[in-house]
């Protein structure tokens, strides 16, 4: 099937369930990307920085650009113009600095908390106890250029679909928690952002309201590139 195909068969499914569809375009060229965009794509995932600003560049500016992968303070400033959600804050200094640079582009940037979830060590992301003490910090409630919309995951890499299941529903389960602590009068902080090509199904069924899609879209990842061993290499 072309990416085409694909992309049309995913965004349906997904969004009949009221869910968002990232394309998860990394390692994918500004000219695969544009297939998925006359598609009708607009939302688009990377996990490096360098490459997201590259890609913006050449693309449609109606594209909502999405880092999904770790982020490193010092490049917070080369996406703070134009990115549309930061999933993977996983520090009170991470998002002091989204501020500050947002704040400098007079803008409100979207952030999702990333939470540990999986049972590897190699998964970044915050426990429960530190994203709750970094909701709690006077640091946090004088930040006016962020905001916090939801939450995001990445479940154990394994085919036990028993035990991402309930790694995405304990993270549900501690969304409910702080959307009634921190959040109540807030309805933007809606998002659960969970599930990727082997797990997606499992994450809809969870809570998710996106996910994040590479491989089953465009096919298996042939380049790797990697440079930084904090990055992703799902
Ligand atoms: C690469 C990546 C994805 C997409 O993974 P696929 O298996 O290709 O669907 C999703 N989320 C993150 C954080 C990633 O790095």
């Amino acid at each position: 099937m072309s990416i085409a195909d694909n992309l049309k068969q995913y965004k349906s499914e997904v969004e009949a369930d009221g869910v968002k569809l990232i394309a998860v375009s990394k390692t994918q060229t500004a000219d695969t990307i544009l297939e998925a965009y006359q598609a009708g794509q607009r939302i688009f995932g990377e996990n490096i920085v360098q490459e997201m600003v590259d890609k913006q560049t050449q693309l449609p500016a109606d594209i909502e650009w999405h880092l999904i992968g770790h982020l490193q303070s010092n490049k917070v400033k080369y996406i703070a113009p134009f990115v549309s959600l930061i999933h993977g804050v996983d520090s009170l200094k991470l998002l002091q600095e989204i501020n500050k640079q947002a704040l400098k582009n007079k803008r409100v940037i979207d952030c999702l908390l990333q939470i540990y979830i999986a049972d590897e060590e190699t998964k970044f992301g915050l426990a429960h106890d530190e994203a709750i003490e970094l909701l709690r910090s006077s640091e946090y409630s004088e930040m006016k250029n962020v905001r916090i919309i939801g939450l995001m995951g990445i479940a154990t890499n394994t085919k036990n679909e028993k035990q991402i299941t309930i790694e995405f529903n304990e993270l549900k389960i501690f969304f409910d928690g702080l959307k009634a602590s921190f959040f109540k009068d807030e309805d933007s902080f809606k998002e659960i952002s969970t599930g990727m090509s082997a797990d997606y199904k499992i994450a809809i069924e969870e809570g998710s309201t996106m996910v994040r899609i590479g491989s089953s879209i465009f096919g298996k990842r042939t380049i790797k590139h990697f440079k930084n061993t904090s990055e992703n290499p799902s």
